[in-house]
């Protein structure tokens, strides 16, 4: 059994390399039983469940491939795939989580989150969340039609000042008292989001910290209860 945790691989039909790795990682790990926590930014931009693309069948059908041969796939929602939802996830069998998960495995108590609610030092980007992510928003807006979204969505590309904001917000790192609250009841947090990947202890408890999809490889987190000092954060290539 093995538990995987990967996040801001940020795939688009812009970059295949990526998609590419994530295509293989599956291959990789569907014999190993495993879990696999996708913790947020899996796709770069995220316009709502019924759009469809090649590109985007193609990990459809690796996932399903992934589910049937007995693994299991969970998400939370990061700051630019928050409006994927049950839809999509059903179509191979995953599972969505609440934006903060906790978890047990092998008797430790596991928080996960993507990681922008632990970046409190960014005030305006706080406050634009709270709006965008707005459920009665949301819910207005998945009742749009697609087209409408894909305009919006390359409105929002257009405005540079938008992109500005997103690149902002993701070099902000996380605020220590917003991780020491995190960390209060629960022995490990793991989240993504910062692209800072490593393992920080503190105290007796640790805050582990996933990598963003590079060029050629990433940085992600694998478990395995069997043995209890199995914990690494390792180099995935492709
Ligand atoms: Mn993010």
């Amino acid at each position: 059994m093995t538990y995987l945790f990967i996040s801001d691989l940020h795939l688009s039909p812009e970059h295949p390399r990526l998609v590419r790795g994530f295509l293989d990682l599956l291959t990789h790990y569907q014999h190993q039983q495993t879990n696999l926590y996708i913790l947020g930014d899996w796709f770069n931009a995220w316009i709502g469940d019924d759009y469809s693309a090649p590109w985007l069948d193609e990990i459809i059908v690796a996932l399903q491939r992934f589910t049937q041969a007995g693994n299991q796939v969970f998400f939370l929602v990061g700051n630019r795939d928050f409006a994927l939802h049950h839809v999509f996830l059903n179509k191979f069998q995953g599972q969505l989580l609440p934006e903060i998960t906790t978890l047990n495995i092998a008797g430790q108590t596991i928080r996960l989150e993507h990681g922008d609610l632990l970046c409190t030092d960014d005030v305006s980007y706080q406050r634009f969340r709270k709006i965008i992510r707005n459920p009665l928003l949301l819910a207005l807006l998945r009742k749009t039609p697609l087209s409408f979204r894909l305009q919006l969505a390359s409105g929002f590309r257009k405005k540079s000042h938008a992109a500005q904001q997103f690149k902002s917000y993701e070099v902000m790192d996380v605020n220590p008292q917003a991780v020491e609250q995190a960390l209060a009841n629960v022995d490990i947090l793991i989240h993504g989001h910062t692209h800072r990947p490593a393992i920080h202890t503190l105290g007796n408890k640790q805050r582990i910290v996933l990598g963003d999809w590079r060029e050629h490889d990433a940085q992600i987190l694998e478990i395995s209860p069997e043995q209890p000092a199995a914990l690494q954060l390792k180099k995935w290539s492709y």
